[in-house]
């Protein structure tokens, strides 16, 4: 059986959204910025989707979604426009992120910071979430922007976005959210969020790779980092990816219509699948099920290295993830453990499962009895594990 529970890397393409992309590779190929029949067949096809992403995000007509390749380049350019505009011209000098942001904002922020930019890393709480409150005593009159993410894509944690957009609404602070691993998981609306700036991106939710948007709220500004043609209002030059942008707006649409079922049953299935995970003794989940969005479980298993549950899964055809990058022999520890301050052992042995509404009950059945089995295998062969004084106190909230 092959098992796929890596859905907040990225999801299969819903069928239906595939069947709307087809015509646009070998029949309707125009770009739609030439003048002819075959540009002008993609005209009405691109306002439609259009439409259904502004839909998705209930955007008022008056305020932008621009087209981008992916939301590793909407995050990046929210944050070099506002250093643009605020911090290059000396308006302002500092922004405002977590520490848990994608690396598409980290390293971004990073790399600001070596041009004169100052950055606030906003810590976690031990639930792996930030806490609103805090940011107050970070915002200053030289904070041009505050960048926290919807969801967390380790832990599935829902950070306060609607306390951070009404901070930073009164204190006059542009607001950015990466909601990447919000949309079709939890409702995204802009109208009734203070939200200047959202990053989405078409593959985490059953949509084409290649395809992401950045929504701006009307008055705000956008510095564009692609020159060259007038695509986008002229924000984002390049030819359009019509395909991916239909893809995107059937993408959104049913993302938006299966809301209430991942809200439900994938939920439920969730639940199931991770009371069952914390009957096993030793493992610890972060975030509180109430406070997560209904796909996600982080799970450390002490005693077991990340990559070796993996390695076991991925033999019985299982795909999960341990969130950490692996590079050469250095196995690093998974980032939200590192930043809430898990000890060593705990933090190498988080593994992320990501649900989505294609997942079945045979499926979380079969991923049971092999985790199951590769706990036992691997607990057998630990050396860590071994060690461990029994009921040991991990400092981290055990079964919800
Ligand atoms: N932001 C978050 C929260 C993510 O989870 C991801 C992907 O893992 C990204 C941004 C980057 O998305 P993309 O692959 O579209 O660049």
């Amino acid at each position: 059986m092959k098992v796929y529970l890596d859905n907040n890397a990225t999801t299969i393409v819903d069928p239906y959204v595939f069947e709307e992309m087809e015509p646009f590779f070998v029949q309707k190929y125009g770009n739609p910025n030439s003048l002819h029949g075959f540009a002008s067949a993609t005209h009405e096809p691109l306002k439609i989707a259009m439409e259904k992403i502004y839909a998705g995000i209930n955007a008022p007509k008056e305020d932008s979604v621009v087209i981008t390749s992916c939301a590793t380049e909407s995050n990046n350019w929210v944050l070099k426009s506002v250093y643009f505009e605020y911090i290059l011209t000396g308006r302002k000098n500092h922004i405002i992120i977590s520490e848990v942001e994608h690396p598409s904002v980290i390293a971004t922020a990073k790399y600001l910071e070596t041009l004169g930019c100052k950055v606030t890393y906003l810590p976690i709480n031990h639930e792996g979430i930030i806490e609103a409150r805090t940011l107050k005593d970070f915002i200053t009159n030289k904070t041009a922007l505050v960048s926290i993410m919807w969801v967390n894509n380790e832990t599935g944690a829902l950070f306060p976005v609607r306390e951070i957009g009404d901070i930073c609404a009164q204190k006059g602070v542009l607001f950015h959210t990466d909601a990447v691993q919000a949309i079709g998981k939890t409702p995204v609306d802009v109208q009734s969020f203070n939200v200047d700036y959202l990053t989405m991106s078409a593959h985490k939710f059953h949509g084409p790779k290649g395809v992401g948007a950045l929504y701006m709220k009307k008055g705000r500004e956008l510095t564009p980092l692609m020159h060259g043609g007038s695509q986008m209002g002229g924000l984002r030059s390049g030819t359009l990816n019509v395909a991916g942008i239909v893809g995107m707006g059937k993408a959104m649409e049913q993302a938006v219509d299966a809301l209430g079922f991942e809200m439900s049953d994938i939920k439920d299935l969730r639940d199931r699948f991770e009371d069952e995970l914390l009957k096993i003794p030793d493992t610890f989940v972060v975030t509180p099920r109430e406070k997560r969005v209904p796909n996600t479980i982080l799970i450390s298993f002490r005693g077991i290295e990340g990559e070796a549950m993996l390695w076991d899964l991925n033999r019985a055809g299982i795909a999960a993830s341990t969130g950490s990058a692996c590079a050469s022999e250095d196995l690093q520890s998974n980032p939200v453990m590192e930043a809430i301050g898990a000890e060593a052992d705990l933090a190498h042995t988080a593994i992320r499962f990501s649900l989505s509404r294609y997942t079945t009950k045979e499926e979380i059945d079969y991923t049971i009895l092999v985790v199951l089995e590769a706990v036992k295998r691997l607990r057998g062969i630990s050396s860590s594990y071994a060690y461990a004084p029994e009921g040991h106190d991990s400092g981290l909230t055990k079964g919800h």
